[in-house]
């Protein structure tokens, strides 16, 4: 059997799949099966921050995986501490929780929420408000913190201690405060799988006015926009706001798995012995490809993202057939008036691998991805939109 009927024999058929088979791939290019060269513009969806096969990340991970490849979390590692300390430095927050992806990032920060709620303000305070629209895992909790019907409908009872609100009406908050005392609002600075959707900064401000009024937390899911991705290196840094606790995982450790929960002042010390835990959380090799990574996130990289970010703005904003453009930093939304499905399909057959989000085209190429190619990419969207 080739691959593809091998996939499809003993895979579960949770994914369509691309007709591409990739095996390989250097920064910003990947190769099929038939040498058949590709413009990465999805960068795994947002994962393998510095492309390909990077030099650099293979030099931190094959460093590691030479000493030891994993420990458990009965002893201290290198890695996972200096991740630590990079994390809380760079960003405020006091205390990180390692895991493997964004739905467990998001279930600790939950679970922090809850216990913090729980004993400052009783029992019945574990509600948590999440914006319609949202995405922020597949996990039973995740899903309920979900604000898209759809994902919920197949897999009733979901956890219980969530209400979905929409952004930009803070009334709304009031309302289900009133009924049931929320312990956190948790929110995503650019709605990701919703279609790349920015926060209103107005309603941000206000957000954040409100949970501080209210002593409600205010959590922030980062697992996508965060690292870089945006611009900054957490998407809520350019909003100015102060979160309780920030989840992250995509981009974070360039393409291998790992998830973290950063916690802050009010959350630091919520969580104790057997509270919470992951035999892979914190993998010493995740966590050296991660601090990597953060090495190379810095005001140069981060001021090229915007450069590069305003460049694709400007070819794609007004384009024949494109709409509206959305996002910020490399995670931009091209809403098109043809099917984005249909577009993307197209760009794979022009050697460019793009993304969806509902109805839209999204683009998440990787932090590094050198000019010509982001804007040969570009060029071929917009003759496939315009065509
Ligand atoms: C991808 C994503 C998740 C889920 O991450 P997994 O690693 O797939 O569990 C959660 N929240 C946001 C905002 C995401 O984009």
């Amino acid at each position: 059997m080739s691959i593809r009927e091998l996939d499809q024999t003993y895979v579960a058929n949770t994914y369509r799949r691309f007709p591409v088979e990739i095996v390989s791939g250097k920064g910003s290019l990947v190769y099929d099966t038939d040498g058949r060269e590709y413009i990465d513009m999805g960068s795994g969806i947002a994962v393998t921050s510095f492309g390909v096969a990077d030099e650099i990340w293979q030099r931190a991970v094959i460093e590691q995986i030479g000493k030891v490849q994993h420990t458990s979390n009965l002893y201290y590692t290198e890695p996972c501490a200096k991740l630590a300390e990079a994390l809380c430095t760079r960003t405020g927050m006091k205390k990180v929780f390692f895991s493997n992806s964004g739905a467990e990032a998001n279930e600790c920060m939950i679970k922090a929420a809850r216990k913090c709620a729980a004993e400052n303000k009783g029992p019945d305070c574990f509600t948590i408000a999440t914006l319609t629209g949202s995405f922020h895992g597949r996990t039973v909790t995740t899903l309920a913190a979900t604000g898209q019907a759809h994902y919920h409908e197949l897999f009733q009872p979901l956890t219980p201690g969530f209400a979905a609100v929409d952004a930009g009406d803070i009334a709304q908050l009031d309302d289900v405060n009133a009924k049931t005392p929320l312990a956190a609002v948790m929110i995503e600075c650019i709605q990701g799988e919703g279609g790349v959707i920015p926060l209103d900064p107005a309603y941000a401000e206000a957000l954040s006015a409100w949970t501080a009024a209210h002593n409600v937390l205010l959590l922030v899911d980062e697992v996508q926009t965060g690292n870089g991705r945006t611009g900054a290196l957490y998407a809520y840094m350019n909003y100015g706001l102060t979160p309780d606790a920030v989840s992250t995982a995509k981009g974070l450790a360039g393409g291998l798995p790992l998830g973290a929960t950063m916690l802050g002042e009010r959350l630091e010390s919520v969580l104790g012995y057997g509270d919470h835990g992951s035999t892979f959380g914190g993998n010493p090799v995740s966590c050296a490809a991660a601090l990597s990574v953060l090495s190379r996130i810095d005001d140069d990289l981060l001021a090229d993202v915007r450069r590069k970010s305003r460049a694709v703005f400007e070819a794609l904003d007004g384009a024949p057939g494109v709409e509206s453009v959305s996002g910020m930093g490399l995670m931009i939304g091209v809403r098109c008036v043809k099917p984005a499905a249909e577009v993307v399909a197209k760009c794979i057959g022009r050697g460019v691998l793009f993304l969806t989000a509902k109805d839209k085209g999204r683009l998440l190429p990787a932090l590094n991805i050198p000019d010509e190619l982001l804007m040969k990419a570009v060029g071929i969207l917009k003759e496939v939109i315009a065509d």
